[in-house]
């Protein structure tokens, strides 16, 4: 659909031009299905980027918004706020972790771990820490998250960037090692279970349970960034849980967990959570009675419904039937991913892709320029994992075709 059509064309906004908007207006969601200002429907196979966890218009959660919103929203953090405390026992209980402090963001949350891993240094009498990270990381764009970033695209014209970040390459545990060895004040470790913006690249099989042990060897944190593989998304609650008896120091969430309604969380274990005495740290909005009800109400619903299992099925669905239309295909370099957080690697750049897909009805992501990027709704069904897989080989074919 052409930008003429909509009429957004003649409508130039007052917005800093910080994104390439797609020429569409989405004005009306429905489970899955999104629904255009002219009435056109599209299935969603981006969840907002891992936010929509459990599609749109969720009648519960809409039940949940309204209800508290005529309740009671927000009193800041200087009376107890139930929902907060229930929250934070909901998301210790799927995560086994001991604390949380409630943010609004994904970035907050990552600043709050980075300032829990600056406190652990001090606390150790390391003056000048550094926190290993990786490169094509992605941890957000606050100072801190954008200098701990693997993405120089996200740095450029931002500097001096924030000091104390080493960068050893993803997944490559030797190079892990040896920047421990040779710098004493690591003091901590901060990376995704599967990297999204990096272009949904899974770490490889023994990296975490590797970088637990070399954390532990050297008294550093094990700080994972679970924002976009959390909550459900790979067919756990945690991509971590994969990793069977792996326990992080720190995890960090935010996208799925409001479901939309801004809110993020760090947890951490108790000792390292008690790094943050009263007064180090805070936030007005985070865990306002408004976000918390919803994050509890997510966490009830996934719970009721099993959705981590129901990701690791219609992923597995969605790997087969990707592989099954698209195997041999020129141009398909590979199909990869866990739950459903799927990536299709293609041989060029495809910046067209997802407007095509949006002109066929679906709304796709390509990341890193030519990472075709699946981040359903996890309430799909296997009538619309079918769907994606046809819409997106056909698109793929298509385009490498000639
Ligand atoms: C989205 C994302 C962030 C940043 O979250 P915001 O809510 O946009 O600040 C950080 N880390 C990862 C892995 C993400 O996917």
């Amino acid at each position: 659909m052409s930008a003429s059509e909509t009429g957004l064309a003649e409508r130039p906004s007052r917005l800093f031009d910080t994104y390439v908007r797609m020429p569409v207006a989405l004005v009306r969601g429905e489970g899955p299905w999104l629904f255009d200002d002219q009435g056109r429907r599209y299935l969603d196979a981006l969840s907002g980027i891992a936010v929509c966890s459990l599609g749109h218009a969720h009648p519960r959660l809409a039940a949940a918004i309204a209800d508290q919103a005529s309740t009671l929203v927000h009193t800041a953090n200087i009376v107890r706020i139930p929902q907060q405390e229930a929250l934070a026992e909901a998301l210790c209980e799927i995560s086994d972790l001991d604390r949380a402090f409630i943010a609004n963001s994904g970035a907050e949350a990552i600043e709050c771990a980075l300032k829990l891993a600056r406190r652990h240094a001090h606390a150790r009498g390391i003056e000048a820490p550094a926190v290993l990270v990786a490169s094509d990381s992605f941890h957000g764009r606050t100072l801190a998250a954008l200098s701990a970033s693997g993405n120089s695209a996200i740095q450029a014209g931002f500097g001096p960037l924030v000091d104390g970040f080493v960068r050893v390459p993803f997944g490559d545990l030797a190079a892990a090692r040896q920047a421990f060895a040779d710098n004493p004040n690591i003091v901590a470790a901060l990376v995704e279970p599967i990297q999204g913006e990096g272009g949904v690249r899974p770490a490889p099989v023994g990296y975490l349970p590797g970088l637990r042990a070399a954390c532990d060897q050297h008294q550093a944190l094990l700080m994972l960034d679970e924002i976009q593989t959390g909550m459900a998304r790979t067919g756990r609650w945690f991509a971590f849980q994969h990793e069977p008896g792996l326990v992080p120091d720190v995890i960090t969430v935010a996208k799925a967990l409001g479901n939309g309604v801004p809110i993020g969380a760090c947890l951490a274990r108790e000792s390292v959570a008690g790094l943050l005495s009263v007064g180090s740290h805070g936030t007005t909005f985070g865990g306002n009675p408004l976000a918390c009800r919803v994050g509890l109400e997510v966490i009830k619903i996934m719970r009721e419904q099993d959705i981590p299992a129901q990701a690791e099925r219609l992923g597995l669905a969605l790997l087969a039937a990707l592989k099954t239309r698209l195997d041999g295909t020129p141009g398909v370099v590979d199909i990869r991913g866990r739950g459903l957080m799927v990536g299709i690697e293609l041989a060029e750049p495809v910046p067209e892709l997802k407007d095509r897909a949006m002109a066929a009805g679906l709304i796709i992501n390509v990341t890193r320029g030519n990472v075709i990027r699946l981040l359903p709704p996890l309430i799909i069904d296997d009538e619309q994992v079918n769907q994606i897989a046809d819409t997106v080989a056909q698109l793929v074919q298509a385009r490498f075709s000639a």
